[in-house]
């Protein structure tokens, strides 16, 4: 049976994702940016935490990984912790390691850049990947602990997985992102489809998220970094792909 998904929201802009096993009963939170919400979803779908599967340490992903192991006595996955420690830790986990919930299956790829100990868990069989702060719809995250090379290569990872993937992010940044991406490319025709979509869910009241990598790698300018277009676009032509990606998200960063 397929994975069921829960998305909600929590703290500001963050999004909290529960990802539910039908035969088992087996239910993960993505990260826990605060508990209660992640109890109020648990409430509202009867599922039982059994598992929290954290991306990255910053506070606005794992701010609610203590209250809910106490409560829950739930497994908690992390990366190795680099920068900063995660809470209630009980496996460790790296590039090329499977993680299971129950009958669900992941693969952990590496993905730093953000922070330095940023993964994603990527549930091949069902078509879903959870980028945390990685990836956003037509965005990234900003480039924090590691370098732009970094970042770029982390998002090239993530651009090779197929099509059909589903991507769930951390952060509804993605009318902020379009009015940005905009900017790069105007003539974009799968962005300005893009824009009208966001615009209608966000008039709806509906999240988003999520977006597949399909969709995404022909909009979200931090994928593009190596088209010809783009690059010639912001005027670098020629210019290594790493490069350019590091001035668009230098122009991002100080976009109003
Ligand atoms: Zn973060």
């Amino acid at each position: 049976m397929p994975a069921e998904i829960r998305l909600f929201t929590c703290l500001s802009d963050n999004y909290g994702v529960l990802l539910h096993d039908p035969e088992s009963g087996a239910t993960a939170s993505i990260d826990a940016p605060e508990a209660a919400p992640v109890e109020a979803a648990l409430k509202a779908t009867g599922w039982k935490l059994t598992d929290i599967l954290v991306t990255h340490h910053h506070h606005d992903h794992t701010g609610g990984v203590q209250a809910l192991k106490d409560k829950y006595k739930c497994r908690v996955v992390a990366p190795v912790a680099q920068k900063a420690p995660i809470p209630a830790v009980d496996e460790t986990v790296r590039e090329g390691d499977k993680v299971t919930v129950s009958k669900l299956s992941a693969n952990v790829i590496e993905t730093p850049g953000h922070t330095l100990d940023h993964i994603t868990y990527w549930f091949h069989r069902d078509k879903l990947a959870f980028a945390g702060d990685t990836l956003f719809s037509i965005g990234c995250g900003r480039v924090i602990e590691g370098n732009p090379e970094m970042m770029w290569r982390s998002l090239v990872k993530l651009r090779d997985l197929p099509n059909d993937t589903e991507i769930y992010c951390g952060h509804e940044y993605t009318i902020a992102n379009i009015r940005f991406a905009r900017t790069v490319e105007p003539n974009n025709q799968a962005l300005a489809a893009r824009e009208r979509e966001a615009k209608e869910q966000i008039a709806k009241g509906e999240p988003t998220i999520p977006v597949t990598i399909g969709e995404e790698k022909l909009a979200n300018p931090f994928l593009r970094a190596d088209q010809a277009e783009v690059a010639a676009a912001i005027g670098m032509a020629g210019k290594p792909a790493a490069q350019v990606f590091a001035e668009i998200r230098a122009r991002k960063n100080s976009f109003k």
